[in-house]
């Protein structure tokens, strides 16, 4: 059993900042790697909301870095401060037998985190005061709002608070997918009995976008019953939706006046002074500076919701890590697309890729000939391929011979990947772009 080098592990640091910055967050500081065994990375998390959204949402990535640091084939683990390898004592305890689908926390969406304005300030200060006086305040809370507005932020927030204030409270947050799903299964397998279980005896249930549950004449009439319960033993009910009860389309009148009884507030859209607050927040969040006329000027351009200002900060942050520069307005600028339109020239030489490509990523023609596997080199040597083959008159035959007599498979595989990546990732479609627009200056020469 070796201990983990610390050299190691900052590599790995360095190595998540440069290439996965939109996932770092300041509190990746308190990680520490414990163990280096059978090609297994420990890192111990300091409690299980961190080890949970660790294991789901950043172990590719760090198992990448680690792999890239070390060379080995080493897979990374998160464990808890005392080596629990599961959670021990969840955060959200839920009943019934069955696995369940929980909604995951984001340990970001908290109320320190959350940034107040006029357009969602009673909406915070009533799901504050839900999380103080649980089943007592407004039962239930309707949220409800346009997408990126910040519900889901609140219910997790509310979540948080009650594990940290009354970790004896059970409480169940699932989405309404969830709740149909498990409804239906529960039914089939003749297993109402736990579906009871789990949903009727928890002190707080909080369903995510019950609009869904349009239409769905025996799931809502089961949800009609559970909400009767847990409301008669003053249990907590919080309920999020794109829209206000009475819009739901297709929800039996029964539902429509019991959400009516508690406390609906709507969520609106963050005003200018609210947005750069809140770029100014997830900024320091991610440990990322930002000088003010950047934050300024995300504010300005960004206006429909939160959860594209943190897409744009991505962007900005994408493009500083890849050239290796600071962030400044300028930059800000190109990665937010904020020049002048140029004209596309439709037919650049595959040298003119390779010029923009080498560029972009200071790698060198012969690597990218090479067979060489690293990282480093096959993703320029992908997006060569990808955009000789979305700009020029190339066969897939030829541009595989060109990139080191590779067959047309492995062309067509590396476009897959590219066109992949750029659509779930939205630095590296920032980044493509960005070629994109040098090899339209280059060929315009
Ligand atoms: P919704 O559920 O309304 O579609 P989310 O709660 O998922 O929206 O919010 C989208 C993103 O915007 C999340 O990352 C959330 O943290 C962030 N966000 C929304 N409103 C705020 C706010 N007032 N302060 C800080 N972050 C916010
Ligand atoms: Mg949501």
């Amino acid at each position: 059993m070796a201990l983990a080098d610390p050299a190691v592990w900052r590599d790995m640091q360095s190595y998540l900042c440069r290439y996965h910055g939109e996932l770092c967050r300041q509190w990746f500081d308190e990680l520490e790697p414990m163990r280096l065994d059978g090609g297994i990375l420990e890192i111990t998390a300091r409690n299980s909301t961190q080890i949970n959204y660790l294991q789901q949402r950043c172990r590719d990535p760090f198992t990448e870095a680690a792999q890239n640091i070390t060379g080995a084939l080493v897979v990374v683990n998160f464990i808890g401060p005392n080596g629990a390898t599961t959670p021990q004592g969840g955060p959200t305890r839920s009943t019934g037998d069955l696995g369940s689908d929980e909604l995951l926390l984001s340990p970001d969406h908290t109320f320190a985190n959350f940034v107040v304005g006029p357009g969602n300030q009673l909406a915070c200060a009533a799901a504050k005061a839900v999380s103080e006086q649980l089943g007592r305040a407004y039962n239930p809370l309707f949220i409800h709002g346009g997408v990126g507005l910040g519900k889901t932020h609140l219910l997790q927030a509310i979540c948080h608070q009650i594990n940290d204030a009354h970790a004896d409270a059970t409480t169940y947050y699932v989405s309404c997918d969830t709740f149909m799903n498990e409804f239906m299964q529960c039914v089939q397998n003749g297993q109402m009995h736990t579906f009871h279980q789990r949903y009727r005896h928890v002190d707080l249930l909080m369903i995510d976008d019950i609009h869904f549950l349009t239409n769905r004449e025996r799931t809502q009439e089961e949800f009609f019953h559970t909400f009767n319960t847990l409301y008669q033993n003053d249990k907590q009910i919080v309920l999020s939706s794109d829209s206000p009860p009475s819009e739901i389309p297709q929800l039996e009148e029964r539902l429509i006046s019991r959400f009516n009884w508690g406390l609906v507030t709507r969520v609106d859209q963050p005003c200018y002074e609210t947005r750069v607050a809140i770029v100014q927040k997830k900024a320091e969040l991610r440990g990322l500076p930002l000088p003010n006329d950047v934050v300024y000027f995300i504010a300005a351009k960004i206006e429909s919701n939160t959860r594209e200002l943190e897409g744009a900060i991505t962007k900005v942050q994408s493009l500083a890590a890849l050239r290796q520069l600071p962030i400044e307005l300028k930059l800000a600028q190109q990665a937010l697309g904020d020049q002048q339109t140029i004209v596309v020239n439709p037919q650049p030489s595959i040298q003119n890729i390779i010029d923009a490509v080498t560029n972009y990523y200071g790698v060198k023609l012969a690597d990218l000939q090479s067979k060489r596997r690293h990282r480093s080199i096959t993703i320029p040597r992908q997006v060569c391929m990808h955009l000789a083959r979305k700009r020029t008159r190339y066969s897939l035959e030829e541009i595989g011979g060109y990139f080191g007599g590779r067959d047309h498979t492995t062309v067509m595989h590396a476009c897959r990947t590219i066109e992949g990546r750029a659509q779930s990732d939205v630095s590296f479609a920032a980044q493509l772009d960005e070629i994109d627009e040098q090899l339209s200056l280059a060929s315009n020469n």
